[in-house]
């Protein structure tokens, strides 16, 4: 490899916020918002135009999970509330029951609507946002303190001193480029979950698709009753695996895509997010492998479409609307923190004394090799995430929250999604202005005034003795497999006949 000395440059300072947010993706704006609220100056910075990261900009839909069996609401907080925003706008159904992987709601969303609510939300707290600008370099003052953060946009290259960082990037990007450790992907040999571009379809026919899925229900996951199609307020769809095997041996199917139709309606008529392409062997931190997955996945997404104009009614007239502004990566860097969070605090419904927020998703790993995705547990139990999971070894003035915080490849597959990295978002955000506020390093702040400033918030956590007080039915028992052995769970069955069925509205 060749290289060249790039010379050395006068960078203008532009801000000297007391947080800087990097990344404006579900943990940047928990943390954006948590830390303004609680007298924090924040300047977020976002690589692209809108904020959201894969809410918006791998058009991930929906949000998982924020109830537990009995359809309690366990991430609250923001998160909570951002759906109570969604919904009032009428771009969100709020949350529902989930037919596909047994979790007890999912929540989705209008992608679009959700850009504008977030940036509502946002300007609301007072968080300052610098749009267009990458994260491009940070430097730290060789005792543990990162003083200066490098952007590089459409003026240039500019400096921010903050008092304080949270990495947002889910690549943690900031943690790797000051040298601080962490592990990529599987801790056993780097191994990382496939990439996937997320895309929209519209023109599907809601009565017809519905009419399909009631005579093919043998093709779908736990074959939903028709009580369960009907009381959907939003349709959710996993199957077809045996029609796709020989589909892919016709040549009909594109043979890297995951091999089962999985997707979900949003609210505007006839549109349904569809989680079909797969890419395995991309390294998300490398350009190279990032240019070949967008290419690849965009002949899938069209691939997979005309086998769903084929094969599933009511798809007949469907069409490609759009797709991800990138394609979306699931896991590439977990940060080495003080506590590494494992598979068995997750299945065990641990709570933890430095708890900041909950996650009650299953383990969902598509794994980097082999066909199907791997489900373990059934998405009922509540944990709780350490604080000391977001502190980057060697470093006093730097947070990480999202899903590049420090867990195990197998944890990971559960702390990973939306709702949970909000709530993470919220409580780094909120930590990170305490500290400020008490002129406190990361580590010296009062993990207790923490939590009770988060409940006083509106976010929900275990309490101290949480791990006796678990209903032993709320545990997850370990089931590998592709969820086939679980049934739907539907904490809301046998209210098929009230118009709110399959609808949370605590
Ligand atoms: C294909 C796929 C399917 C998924 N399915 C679901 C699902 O159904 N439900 C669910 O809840 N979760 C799902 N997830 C998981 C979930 O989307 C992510 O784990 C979650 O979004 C992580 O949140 P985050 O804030 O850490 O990161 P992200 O959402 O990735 O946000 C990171 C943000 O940082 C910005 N950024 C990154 N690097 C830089 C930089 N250098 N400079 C400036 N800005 C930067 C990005 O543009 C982005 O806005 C899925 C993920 C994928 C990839």
């Amino acid at each position: 490899m060749k290289y060249f000395d790039e010379p050395a440059l006068h960078v203008p300072v532009i801000a000297e916020p007391d947080v800087l947010v990097v990344g404006g993706g579900p943990a940047g704006i928990g943390a954006a918002v948590a830390a303004a609220r609680n007298g924090a100056k924040v300047l977020l910075v976002e690589r692209y135009g809108f904020v959201g990261g894969n809410l918006t900009v791998a058009m991930v839909n929906p949000m998982f999970t924020f109830h537990d069996v009995n359809g309690k609401q366990v991430i609250r907080g923001v998160a909570g509330e951002l759906v109570d925003r969604l919904v009032s706008k009428t771009v969100s159904p709020g949350h529902v029951t989930d037919l596909t992987f047994d979790n007890a709601s999912m929540s989705p969303f209008d992608p679009e609507g959700m850009k504008l609510v977030l940036f509502e939300l946002l300007q609301e707290a007072g968080v300052e946002l610098l749009l267009h600008s990458t994260f491009a370099s940070a430097y730290t003052d060789g005792s543990g303190n990162v003083t200066t953060v490098i952007v590089e946009n459409k003026s240039g290259r500019q400096a921010i001193c903050p008092k304080l960082v949270i990495d947002c990037s889910a690549d943690a990007d900031v943690v790797a480029r000051v040298g601080a450790p962490f592990i990529k992907g599987r801790e056993t040999d780097g191994a990382m979950q496939p990439v996937t571009l997320f895309y929209r379809v519209a023109g599907v026919n809601i009565p017809n698709l519905k009419a399909w899925m009631k005579q093919n229900r043998h093709l779908l996951k736990d074959a939903p009753t028709d009580e369960e199609i009907d009381a959907q307020n939003a349709l959710a769809f996993l199957g077809m695996k045996e029609i796709i095997k020989e589909a892919m041996e016709r040549g009909e199917y594109p043979k890297d895509a995951a091999p089962r139709i999985l997707m979900y309606e949003l609210p505007q008529e006839g549109q349904f997010a569809i989680n079909c392409t797969r890419l395995q062997g991309i390294d998300g931190t490398d350009v190279f492998d990032l240019t070949r997955a967008e290419m690849e996945t965009r002949y899938q997404a069209w691939a997979v479409t005309e086998f769903m104009k084929r094969y599933i009614g009511g798809f007949e007239q469907a069409y490609v609307l759009d797709t991800g502004v990138q394609v979306g990566v699931r896991e590439t860097r977990h940060i080495v923190g003080d506590y590494t969070m494992t598979e068995q605090d997750v299945l065990s419904s641990r709570a933890f004394l430095d708890g900041i927020a909950c996650g009650t998703f299953a383990i969902d790993i598509h794994p980097p090799e082999g066909e199907q995705q791997v489900f373990t547990g059934s998405g009922k139990a509540v944990y709780e995430i350490p604080y000391r999971s977001l502190l980057p070894q060697g470093l006093d003035n730097l947070l990480v929250a999202g899903r590049s915080v420090s867990a195990t490849h197998n944890a990971f597959g559960s702390v990973r999604v939306m709702a949970t990295a909000m709530g993470i978002g919220q409580g780094a955000g909120t930590a990170a202005a305490l500290a400020l506020a008490g002129n406190l390093t990361t580590r010296q702040v009062d993990v207790k005034l923490v939590r009770s400033r988060l409940l006083e918030q509106g976010q929900y956590l275990m309490t101290e003795e949480a791990e006796e007080l678990v209903d032993p039915a709320l545990r997850l028992t370990k089931i590998d497999g592709s969820g086939g052995t679980a049934s739907h769970h539907n904490p809301f069955a046998g209210k098929a006949n009230d118009s709110n069925a399959g609808r949370i509205t605590t």
